[in-house]
């Protein structure tokens, strides 16, 4: 069984600067930026058909005082009145989109990512915290790149508007306004980082949430019989508790902006007032200016709120584009090539004759802290044969295989097959070539039709006959009451153990593979199936090469050859008689009919 490996640090989040946080959200939108663009004109023009209605309004009455004939008028203010309506709801749906366009964009690219993710890099990384990155932080990315944008622009160019009439109205009341609307801008410089810092830990608590609950509902049957329900529920709360803690800071910290804007406006009013009214007193400015003034101050408070909203949302989705940007520095296998012809099965041809493997001097570490898996592991598995890998637990037999997929590259040494380095393989061709069977045999959610035709999405009816005759699972899939088309749950888990290894190597058998790896499951299987996994295998190896880590004396009596491996080394080689005369583990282990725990 492989062990779980310390548990490693977390991710630390991507640092990101004002300038680079602004970039990275600019590229999530820049998709957008038409219908951005166009949905912030629609508001404009709704706003201001709905601004122009006033006019209308005073021309109506104007008209029915004078006795004149309102029916223009009126025609011009019902025409308003609705066309103001539809161009603010078309505004709207229009930036609406565009916001679901950006989150599914980063959902699109977050997603690609993530299932290429390196396997090393997926040992140190949580699911459910990724599950919450492209869940959740993507979400967050809806208002900051579409209504905050626009927002953003529009009031920046209101309140240049706003600031230039005032400056040319008179220079000395635009300066009390600005000392004032300084002491705004200290504050807000002083509560947005928190309220970045509480966004951001909000989500980390979300993510956390994420992956304690994915740890629990992934072993639930464990859970229950462990009696750990509350245990469990209670570490869930506790991320839950620390996303509403952050949550309410965030909240606190902008109320407090909100109210501090609100304040300065008004009291960049008063200082107006008294200021003002002493320079009309002393005859410097007309009354009309102070009057002119104030509304304009008055007209400040729109674009006040709306640029600080804008803020907001600007550093809660600093937040999300850390955590989405960790994802971007996180190492990805080599992008896929395109499907190699010779996987082609519907010539009915196999990918190739069957694969020679040969380890060369191979030592490997899991990670560079760690100590070696491998030390100069050296063994060939000669092609159309079957070479069974036995030893005790944790002597390196499954990293036999991660390091032939190419899940992990050897520290020293070369893994070869049919001579040439696996490095040198484009890495889909070499995975075509490949059938894998995990330990634990893994079966998908989904019917047992998607879970055989899941390495060979093109494999025909007759195909999957073939392959159901082979692996002795006919006669059970006819009984099924849909047949192929049986849910099987999740994971598998309406399936017996014997079943869901036989339903794997049915998916790898489908592939049609040049070698064919089999981690043998540790648990018991009754007589029946067991029987009925050993002739498969029998059958299989006859046409392919097969390596088997063993774990039953049954499996291990009918390979060809036999790789004995202990802390890392191969140990000795040879047939079932040489190695029971020659290597005394091997005595051991077979005396005890080879199970080792
Ligand atoms: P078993 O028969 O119990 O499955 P094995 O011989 O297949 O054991 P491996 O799974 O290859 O052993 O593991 C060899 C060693 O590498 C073990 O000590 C294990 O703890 C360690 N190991 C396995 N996988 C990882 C990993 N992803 N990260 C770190 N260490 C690992």
């Amino acid at each position: 069984m492989r062990a779980r490996p310390p548990a490693a640090p977390p991710l630390p989040l991507a640092s990101l600067t004002l300038r680079t946080t602004g970039r990275a959200l600019l590229r999530y939108a820049r998709g957008q930026l038409p219908r951005i663009v166009c949905g912030g004109l629609l508001g404009l023009a709704g706003t201001a058909a709905m601004l122009a209605q006033p006019l209308a309004a005073k021309e109506l009455i104007d008209g029915l005082g004078d006795r004149r004939p309102v029916t223009g008028a009126l025609t011009a203010l019902s025409v308003l009145v609705v066309l103001g309506a539809v161009l603010r709801a078309l505004g709207q749906y229009v930036l609406a989109r565009a916001a679901e366009s950006v989150v599914r964009g980063a959902r699109h690219g977050i997603t690609g990512r993530l299932l290429r993710l390196r396997i090393t890099e997926l040992d140190r990384l949580e699911p459910g915290d990724l599950l919450s990155r492209v869940s959740s932080d993507t979400t967050l990315l809806r208002q900051v790149t579409t209504q905050s944008l626009v927002s953003a622009v529009t009031s920046t160019l209101a309140l240049t508007g706003v600031t230039v009439t005032m400056g040319l109205l008179d220079p000395v009341l635009l300066g009390v306004t600005a000392g004032v609307i300084a002491l705004t801008c200290a504050v807000l410089a002083v509560t947005m980082p928190r309220i970045a810092r509480a966004t951001a830990r909000a989500q980390a608590a979300v993510g956390e949430m994420g992956a304690v609950l994915e740890r629990a509902l992934g072993a639930l049957r464990t859970v229950k019989a462990s009696g750990a329900e509350d245990r469990e529920t209670a570490a869930v709360h506790r991320s839950a508790d620390e996303a509403w803690r952050s949550g309410v800071r965030a909240a606190g910290w902008q109320a407090l902006m909100g109210t501090s804007a609100g304040l300065s406006v008004q009291l960049s009013f008063l200082c107006v007032l008294s200021v003002g009214g002493a320079r009309v007193a002393s005859g410097t400015v007309e009354v009309s200016v102070l009057v002119a003034f104030l509304m304009l101050l008055f007209y400040l408070t729109q674009p006040v709120s709306e640029l600080i909203q804008a803020t907001t949302q600007f550093h809660v989705g600093a937040a999300a584009v850390a955590r989405l940007r960790e994802i971007d520095l996180l190492e990805t296998d080599t992008a896929p090539e395109a499907p190699p012809e010779s996987r082609d099965v519907s010539t009915g041809g196999r990918a190739g004759p069957p694969a020679t493997v040969t380890f060369e001097k191979v030592s490997f570490r899991y990670r560079p802290e760690l100590p070696d898996v491998h030390r100069a592991v050296d063994f060939t598995a000669p092609g159309g044969r079957m070479t069974a890998l036995v030893g005790p637990s944790g002597a390196g037999k499954s990293t036999v295989f991660a390091l032939l997929e190419r899940f992990y590259e050897p520290t020293s040494g070369r893994v070869l097959i049919d001579g040439r380095d696996v490095r040198d393989l484009p890495l889909a061709d070499l995975r075509a070539g490949i059938g894998y069977i995990e330990q634990d045999a893994p079966v998908l959610s989904g019917t047992l039709r998607e879970n055989l035709l899941f390495a060979a999405p093109d494999a025909t009816e007759d195909e999957i006959g073939e392959v159901l005759v082979r692996t002795r699972l006919d006669a059970f899939a006819r009984a099924l009451p849909q047949g192929l088309d049986t849910p099987v749950g999740h994971r598998g888990t309406r399936l017996s153990g014997g079943e869901r290894q036989r339903v794997a190597i049915a998916r790898a058998l489908l592939r049609r593979p040049r070698l064919l790896l089999l981690d043998e499951a540790t648990s018991q299987l009754d007589a029946a199936n067991e029987r009925a996994l050993r002739d498969v295998v029998v059958d299989v190896a006859r046409e392919t090469t097969v390596v088997v880590i063993a774990h039953r004396l049954s499996t291990v009596t009918m390979a060809d050859r036999i790789v004995v491996m202990e802390s890392g080394r191969v140990r000795a080689t040879g047939t079932h008689e040489e190695l029971l005369a020659g290597d005394a583990l091997y005595r051991a282990l077979a005396a005890g009919q080879l199970l080792v725990p």
